[in-house]
């Protein structure tokens, strides 16, 4: 089984599991090469499929921080979706992209619910592997300077709003 092959069953799982509203969409797996290291996975959508783009060096992850880096893309697709209905469109989905990787406060507002989305979905603590993964994998300035202020949440505060949430 190829990665693209593993990832697909991944998301196939997660959507009979926890999202109803995504099983009847397409949704297809790429991956990109690891020239932009900060940028993990992101979604977009294309007529009638959405895509979830993932870095080449996601490979190397556990399969819990994989389920909630997964969980996180099926939110954003789930928001902008239950967001736009219909209108959803390819145009609506990449100004969104672009915003995000362009506009800190846009990008923090999108993030911040995304991942509270992930945590509402019952993933709280796959979401939280992964913030563990990225304390590792990033320096310690790149965390606070870029990534934080970008609306992801901390490995405390998945762990705080997941409790407060009975999610835990
Ligand atoms: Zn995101």
């Amino acid at each position: 089984m190829n990665h693209k092959e593993k990832y697909q069953n991944i998301i196939n799982e997660l959507i009979s599991k926890s999202f109803p509203e995504l099983k009847n969409e397409k949704i297809k797996v790429m991956e990109f090469p690891n020239i932009f290291p900060l940028a993990e996975s992101f979604s977009t959508k294309s007529f009638r499929n959405y895509y979830i783009f993932i870095n080449k060096k996601c490979t190397k992850r556990n399969l819990s921080a994989l389920k909630g880096q997964l969980v996180h893309e099926l939110c954003h697709i789930i928001l902008d979706y239950t967001n736009k209905g219909f209108c959803s469109s390819f145009w609506h989905l990449n100004k969104k992209n672009l915003s995000v990787a362009f506009n800190t406060k846009f990008s923090r507002k999108i993030e911040n619910k995304t991942d509270r989305e992930t945590i509402k979905r019952g993933y709280a603590k796959q979401r939280y592997r992964l913030a563990l993964d990225w304390e590792k994998i990033f320096k310690k300035k790149l965390l606070n300077n870029s990534l934080y202020p970008r609306g992801y949440l901390t490995p405390e505060q998945i762990k705080s709003y997941a409790k407060k949430s009975r999610k835990w």
